[in-house]
């Protein structure tokens, strides 16, 4: 298993350097933690927020899944992850702002825009779970772009946006200027990250 021993030898790594140069950190967060930030970011191995923001323990509330998406405000039932982590992070943590951060080459992006599944025969939880941007894909294709895949991870991190607003406590919390919403997107090959501008929604690098 040279996979998870490599694993070990970090964790190693991190007893012997890493955290003692935290240790007061990581001593004042054993009581609890109060994060002013949370980011929902994509699955994807290569986007790690905390490594992209360079954060430290305690600073980011962290939700990741397949292609950073948020579904919308839905109380009819179900079993509901992603809601369930916004949930917290908003009403128990009071968190003041949340970025959804995009990404370049995303895997569940291209599947849904290729309409294929990841490499599952039969029910797929991944072909579902697309179907949060199925409006935002039709759109995309509507307009023949030179780049479909990135227009779509834009519009994508919209839709995530939008559907945020659907969620009550988020709603109310944004109105009354407690709680700030940002989109970004990160281009993998030339580690740049980029904003969004929702008045214009456009993106840009930031410089
Ligand atoms: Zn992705």
């Amino acid at each position: 298993m040279p996979e998870f021993n490599a694993l070990l030898q970090g964790y190693h790594r991190f007893k012997e350097y890493s955290y003692p140069r935290q240790k007061a950190r990581y001593d004042e967060l054993s009581g609890g933690q109060n994060p002013p930030v949370m980011v929902i970011s994509c699955c994807d191995s290569r986007v790690d927020p905390a490594t992209i923001f360079d954060t430290g323990p305690g600073q980011m509330f962290a939700l990741r899944n397949v292609a950073n998406l948020v579904p919308p405000y839905d109380d009819a039932g179900g079993i509901h992850g992603a809601s369930a982590a916004i949930e917290f992070g908003v009403t128990g943590l009071n968190v003041s702002h949340i970025i959804v951060m995009g990404h370049g080459q995303c895997g569940g992006i291209n599947a849904a825009l290729k309409g294929e599944d990841l490499g599952v025969t039969g029910h797929s939880f991944v072909d579902k779970w697309m179907g949060i941007i199925s409006e935002a894909k039709a759109q995309v294709l509507a307009r023949s772009p030179a780049d479909p895949q990135r227009e779509l991870e834009w519009e994508a991190i919209k839709t995530s946006l939008a559907n945020l607003r659907t969620f009550p406590f988020i709603a109310e919390r944004e109105k009354r200027g407690e709680l700030k919403l940002h989109g970004t997107w990160y281009a993998i090959g030339e580690a740049k990250l980029f904003t969004l501008d929702e008045g214009s929604g456009e993106f840009s690098a930031v410089e």
